[in-house]
């Protein structure tokens, strides 16, 4: 098992801030208001100890002091914060009205970029506060905001996938055949942990015809001999998250299983080769597509091809037809083709990859070729 990497400082943090601050006001805004969630933790460390209706609020603008807006009986917990040190404190207390706390850090007529999972309480709260001020959603006006990782967050990204696939190593050699599926992902849940993951977020166990439905996570459905069963599992170690995704058979498949199952790993393997800086996301999605299309299961593969990932096991770049980003050294993310026969059975696999300057490398090297579990 990995040791833990170095946490990161005040002065990481600070440099978070300043970044989104310039990004802001590249994109011609007055500012971003930050709420608890994804947002916060990658840009201060702190993590309320609840997001209620009390608004916390992280307010940045070009070239000012980061001002964090805290309930009075919380602002003890930001000091313990790793990017504490690096924030101006505006505690409130109960009897006070938070909008008028934060309406003098803002600008009256300013467009903000506001973080997406922002209570509608607090938005509207503001624009009653300050009715010259409008909003756009930070996944609009700023998507790719955390999507290029530095060293640091690629190591541990790089463990998070390492962790994943020693989990994946041992859950070939469980028993599948006579077992619930739920059970299965119990074991799966407890091998993340037990190789370093602070939190599992899905343990996804699609045996048979649940194979065939991407969003089944795992049920009362006990496996069967014969049975293609789609694994896809991940969470988060220090920080930082895993999500792999591959396909086992108990016992041998028949050629069928085999040739779909050969088809998507071809899709993949090509998509991840088609990884370099310089072309659009859109065109990894091609790639795979393509291959599952000339195949003749073009209409079975009914999902994106990939998300980024960091402090959260979903979020941008994706992907997708249509998106025209172009890709960067340092974003990371998924690509994770699939087939899906409705009622018969499914197959996925799911590699989390970084943009190098030669191309993809992967976090996920656990073999990709249809296991055979007993
Ligand atoms: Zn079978
Ligand atoms: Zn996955
Ligand atoms: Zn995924």
């Amino acid at each position: 098992m990995s040791t833990a990497p170095a946490p990161f400082t005040a002065d990481d943090y600070r440099n978070r801030m300043e970044r989104a601050a310039q990004a802001a006001a590249d994109a011609g805004l007055a500012g971003l208001l930050i709420a608890p969630g994804p947002d916060m933790d990658w840009l201060t460390g702190y993590r309320p100890p609840a997001d209620t209706e009390r608004l916390t609020l992280l307010v940045l603008a070009p070239g000012a002091h980061p001002e964090l807006v805290v309930p009075a009986l919380e602002a003890g917990d930001v000091e313990h914060a790793p990017g504490g040190p690096a924030l101006t404190l505006r505690d409130w207390r109960d009897e006070q009205d938070p909008y008028d706390v934060t309406a003098p850090l803002m600008a009256p007529e300013g467009r903000y970029g506001i973080s997406d999972n922002t209570w509608a309480l607090h938005l509207l709260g503001l624009r009653g506060r300050l009715p010259g001020t409008s909003y756009a959603a930070l996944s609009d006006v700023l998507p790719m905001l955390r999507a290029v990782k530095d060293a640091a967050e690629l190591g541990r990204l790089a463990a998070a996938g390492a962790a994943a696939d020693a989990a994946y190593a041992e859950i070939t050699r469980v028993r599948f055949e006579g077992r619930a599926e739920r059970e299965v992902a119990a074991d799966l849940a407890a091998l993340l942990r037990q190789f370093g993951h602070s939190q599992v977020d899905f343990t996804v166990v699609g045996s048979g015809p649940n194979g065939a439905d991407p969003h089944h996570e795992a049920g009362e459905r006990v496996i069967e001999r014969g049975d293609t069963v789609v694994l896809d599992f991940g969470g988060l170690m220090h920080g930082y998250g895993s999500d792999i995704s591959r396909t086992v058979h108990v016992g041998e498949p028949t050629a069928e299983e085999q040739r779909v199952h050969d088809v998507v790993r071809e899709a993949q393997r090509s998509a991840v080769a088609a990884v370099r800086p310089g072309i659009a996301c859109q065109d990894v999605d091609r790639v795979a597509r393509e291959i599952i299309t000339r195949e003749g299961y073009g209409e079975r593969f009914i999902h994106r091809t990939g998300h980024g990932i960091g402090v959260t096991t979903h979020e941008p770049p994706y992907m997708v037809e249509g998106e025209r980003q172009r890709l960067v050294p340092g974003m990371c993310f998924s690509v994770e083709p699939g087939v899906y026969l409705p009622g018969r059975f499914g197959v996925r696999v799911e590699d989390i990859v970084t943009v190098t300057e030669d191309g993809a490398r992967t976090f996920n090297d656990a073999p990709r070729e249809m296991a055979i579990v007993h």
